[in-house]
């Protein structure tokens, strides 16, 4: 098993109604939380926007508020993200799911220890979602609500890590995860025969992201 590449359903169809509308201040209301949504004003209980997944940690609701700040025009810029983007996709998917992935926190301390699966999701989540990151992911169409945490994450490092693994889809997670295989996972990948084709892999996604964060640096939109 591969404890960062299990997918989750990600989507409430009811969100489609708030979906990038409504501002943080709004969710943390006590009681009742009024949502705007194209001219319009819903009020919800707290406890029904916990149920859709509108609220959640500190750190998930500072991501939102930056990933909706994030810039999602420029036409180079997308293009590099979605190239970038397209290859770390490819290259999880190619690889598939992996054994050592669901064993690697057992024994370790918290937060790295907090599963048994997922050892290097035991980061912080605004480093692991830096500013390149947010910004590609906004680039190809990642919205603020669809990024939900997951459920008993409360010390286990990164916000989307759950006890049966990311609660992200491959497409809303950031390249950093997609292209990292500690040394472990690399031994697997051998002995799968994967790890040749994986590192040319990883190359062409550092190259294609290494060309998206110096034009993003040196031609800001
Ligand atoms: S890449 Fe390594 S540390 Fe990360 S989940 Fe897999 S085995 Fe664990
Ligand atoms: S987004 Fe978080 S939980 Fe998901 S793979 Fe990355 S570090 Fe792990």
């Amino acid at each position: 098993m591969n404890f960062r590449a299990i997918v989750w359903p990600q989507r409430c169809p009811a969100l489609s109604i708030a979906q990038g509308q409504a501002g943080d201040h709004q969710l943390d209301s006590f009681r009742r939380t009024t949502v705007t949504s194209g001219g319009f004003a819903i009020r919800w209980r707290s406890s029904t926007l916990k149920s859709m997944g509108l609220r959640g940690p500190p750190e998930l609701r500072q991501l939102r508020r930056r990933l909706r700040r994030a810039h999602r025009r420029d036409r180079t810029l997308k293009r590099l993200a979605a190239q970038a983007r397209r290859l770390a996709e490819g290259l999880a998917t190619s690889c598939g799911a992996l054994h050592c992935c669901g064993s690697c926190g057992r024994f370790a301390p918290p937060p790295h220890g907090r599963y048994d699966g997922g050892f290097c999701c035991g980061g912080s989540t605004a480093e692991l979602f830096c500013d390149h990151e947010l910004q590609a992911l906004a680039l190809v169409g990642v919205r603020a609500l669809q990024l939900k945490a997951a459920e008993d994450s409360e010390h286990a490092g990164c916000v989307f890590r759950g006890a049966q693994g990311c609660q992200l889809d491959i497409s809303q997670r950031p390249i950093i995860c997609l292209r990292h295989y500690c040394r472990e996972a690399q031994r697997e990948l051998h002995s799968r025969g994967l790890l040749s084709a994986a590192q040319r892999k990883i190359e062409a996604i550092d190259e294609a992201f290494g060309a998206f964060k110096r034009t993003r640096t040196y031609c800001p939109p």
